[in-house]
């Protein structure tokens, strides 16, 4: 944990960036629904890796692969593009084991008050108390963003794995580019959309509201290439259902999935002009898990840990440092203001909003200020 110096709190009191000077023009959102802290930072649990009930039985091949001696080579092993390439080139929070935390406000650690969370920067406990699909009585980031800056509503889009983001994304239906759970895309689009759009009807996953991550992702990743959205959420699902199923093999099949993903994103970013050097990807989840053999299927108010998530933010406005130096708690709440300050945008403008811009996520942060300044 660190302290609090006069210099920090002088921070807190100023936008982040002087207006005008950010490079961040872009946002891409990445969510993955129920991806433990533990398995972020540590890799294959060793508490886990044998485990019979979470049908480690017969996975001598995954085993084999993502074992190592310590949690850092571990890691590598289950998630190489995120450790190589991601992690140095921005900042990551949440490894508890490090004094490091990132907690969510919302009081039932469950997925719609998670992100609904993450999309408009505060817990909504009185009127989203579970995973019951009402519309989010709230304007969301993506709904604020395309009025703030003069989007369209193709230049704002998200795609889910999960069917509830049709509520949880928007509070007025039909304000952004939304695609979530089963669902058909609209006529019109790149022949590799509607290709997808056919697909997911016919490879179909054990649970009847989550579509396979693979058709969320490269719907999204198709959707960059010819739509060129400004906002972006991509929204993976299956890790969660796995994890419920007691299926940790799965669980890390899916996640070597996500980073196998998130390389594929970033090189199409990297080969983008609107994109290179002009975007901030930020990546979390929505909820943690359980840390036991008993539990680490499962969250919610009942399950310690599941409060508990990671976050990380690679931008042009960003230091890059990976996890050195990384200390302190953030919430869930402060994502969505500090998105609009990594846009340049006064978070306060955003109304409502019950999180703070995360300093760790501006270089400004790192700069020492004159002393006199400080008072
Ligand atoms: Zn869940």
């Amino acid at each position: 944990m660190y302290t609090r110096r006069p210099a920090f709190l002088f921070c807190l009191l100023l936008p982040f960036v002087a207006p005008g000077q950010q490079q961040t023009r872009n946002v891409i959102l990445i969510t993955v629904d129920g991806l433990r802290w533990q398995d972020l930072f540590g890799g294959m649990d060793p508490l886990l890796e044998n485990e019979k009930s979470a049908g480690m039985e017969e996975a001598d091949e995954p085993r084999a692969r993502l074992s190592a001696a310590t949690r850092e080579e571990r890691r590598r092993k289950l998630m190489p593009f995120f450790w190589s390439t991601l992690a140095p080139a921005g900042v990551v929070l949440g490894d508890v084991s490090k004094g490091s935390s990132v907690k969510v406000t919302n009081r039932y650690h469950v997925s719609y008050p998670g992100y609904s969370e993450i999309l408009t920067g505060r817990a909504q406990d009185g009127a989203i108390q579970g995973n019951r699909p009402i519309q989010n009585p709230t304007q969301t980031l993506p709904e604020f963003l395309r009025r703030k800056l003069r989007l369209t509503k193709e230049q704002v889009a998200l795609f889910g794995s999960w069917r509830v983001f049709r509520a949880i994304g928007e509070s007025r239906p039909g304000s952004i580019f939304l695609n979530a759970g089963y669902e058909k895309l609209p006529s019109g689009l790149s022949p590799r959309l509607r290709e997808l759009s056919a697909l997911q009807f016919d490879i179909l996953t054990p649970w009847p509201t989550v579509r396979h991550d693979y058709i969320t992702f490269e719907m999204a990743l198709e959707y960059l290439r010819t739509a060129h959205p400004g906002f972006l959420h991509i929204a993976f699902g299956e890790a969660d259902d796995w994890a419920h199923d007691s299926r940790y093999d799965r669980v890390l099949d899916s996640i070597g999935y996500f980073d196998r993903a998130l390389k594929q994103l970033w090189t199409a970013m990297q080969a983008l002009p609107q994109y290179r050097d002009s975007t901030a990807l930020v990546i979390t989840s929505d909820h943690g898990r359980g840390s036991t053999v008993r539990d680490w299927t499962s969250h919610g108010q009942s399950v310690p840990g599941s409060e508990q998530i990671w976050l990380a933010i690679v931008s042009p406005e960003t230091p890059a440092r990976g996890e050195t130096g990384i200390g302190g708690e953030t919430h869930q709440r402060d994502i969505a203001p500090t998105i609009l300050e990594l846009l340049g945008i006064g978070y306060r403008e955003y109304e409502g909003v019950l999180g703070k811009p995360i300093p760790q996520a501006f270089k400004a942060h790192l700069t020492p200020r004159p002393r006199a300044s400080t008072k």
